[in-house]
């Protein structure tokens, strides 16, 4: 007889768990299935509201759930890693797969939002939409016909959006934008949206789909939502597990780094040389710091922009005009650790995982 590993066990005692309490929210792995699900929702008049991820959900994700059940009857949350929108060298593999405590956290959410429209549908308030079913499709219906590719000159039916999505992140992941065009066309086409909700920690990402939904005349509102912070103000993302205390701590860098700018945008500075001069002073004195440490203490990283850019074209801009705004925007490699100490907090890979941090901070007058 086979022996479970401990893991193993916990899965099937979550999984025997699951099986006695009926989901609250359906699960679809196909299109079919989903679309009939659609067609009646339609029939009854009720709206859509869409939340595409990647699934190892944190606050960032619920609150555009908590957003789309705001401002929709039904919301469908869609999981799916796209192996599109990774680069040959990237980390697909590597990417964190939470399934278990994703349901989890989506029922948690779904007891929320359903006691609320129950508590304000009693005193004649708006009521609150909830989940109404996850869309996790296999690799085989996402890409049908031939197989996804990550090469840049690989053959498949994509979704270019040029020139913006060369710029900035597109610069140094040049499959990226094509990979999430591609992906959330498809999901478009089969939740049919009334509104599809994204998160403004993903500034380029905004920008393209917004610009996406325009141009193919696209038949759903594009919502853009606040970035979510952990406590010290470091972005929430999905990669944050791979950063053990060290690097976590250093991470910061980034957001240090724009909001100096952005302080020396408040003061009066419209000129590129002075707004980001002000964010690479911050982040070269942190490397700096950093470099004279010893390989067991230090955290090292690479800045690979920081940008002042035209919220629309993406364009970079020389001088921020009177009424005018901008997107300071940023990417920053965490580099392995060198030399772990005995004991130290490591993240998920043990620190040994290059991390790509990005923020943003959207500068305009007060
Ligand atoms: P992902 O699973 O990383 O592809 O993200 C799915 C959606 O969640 C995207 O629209 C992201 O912009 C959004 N998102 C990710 N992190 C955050 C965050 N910290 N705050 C708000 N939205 C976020």
């Amino acid at each position: 007889m086979k022996l479970l590993t401990l893991a193993e066990t916990a899965r099937a005692l979550v999984g025997a768990k699951r099986l006695h309490t009926k989901p609250s929210f359906e699960v679809f792995r196909d299109v079919p299935s989903l679309r009939d699900r659609r067609r009646q929702l339609q029939k009854s008049m009720r709206t859509v509201g869409l939340v595409p991820t990647m699934g190892a959900l944190h606050e960032g994700h619920l609150s555009l759930i908590r957003r789309a059940a705001a401002e929709n009857s039904d919301v469908f949350v869609s999981i799916y890693v796209n192996p599109t929108q990774f680069g040959v060298n990237e980390d697909l593999a590597s990417y964190p797969r939470t399934w278990e405590s994703d349901l989890e956290k989506l029922e948690k959410l779904n007891a929320e939002l359903k006691s609320k429209t129950v508590s304000e549908g009693d005193d004649g308030a708006s009521a609150t939409g909830c989940i109404a079913g996850i869309f996790a499709p296999t690799g085989k219906v996402m890409y049908p016909t031939l197989p996804p590719t990550s090469e840049i000159d690989g053959s498949g039916s994509f979704v270019t959006i040029t020139p913006l999505a060369t710029k900035l992140e597109g610069a140094s992941r040049p499959v990226f934008f094509r990979g999430v065009t591609t992906v959330c066309t498809k999901l478009f086409n089969i939740v049919k949206p009334d509104r599809v909700y994204f998160g403004q920690k993903d500034v380029q990402q905004c920008v393209i789909i917004q610009r996406m939904v325009q141009d193919f005349h696209i038949d759903t509102e594009v919502r853009i939502e606040p970035t979510i912070r952990e406590a010290d103000g470091l972005a929430m993302s999905s990669r944050n597990v791979y950063l053990g205390q060290r690097r976590r701590a250093i991470g910061l860098v980034l957001l240090r780094a724009l909001r100096a700018a952005e302080a020396a945008f408040h003061q009066g500075k419209s000129e590129r040389r002075d707004i980001l001069g002000a964010a690479n002073k911050v982040a070269q004195s942190i490397l700096e710091e950093q470099r004279n440490l010893e390989r067991s203490q230090r955290a090292l990283f690479e800045v690979d922009y920081i940008s002042l850019a035209d919220p629309e074209t993406l364009e970079e801009v020389e001088c921020i005009g009177g009424k005018g705004r901008a997107i300071l925007s940023g990417a920053v490699k965490m580099l392995p650790i060198e030399e772990a100490q005995p004991g130290e907090n490591l993240g998920l890979g043990d620190d040994k995982i290059a991390v790509r941090l990005i923020d943003n901070i959207i500068l305009s007058p007060k």
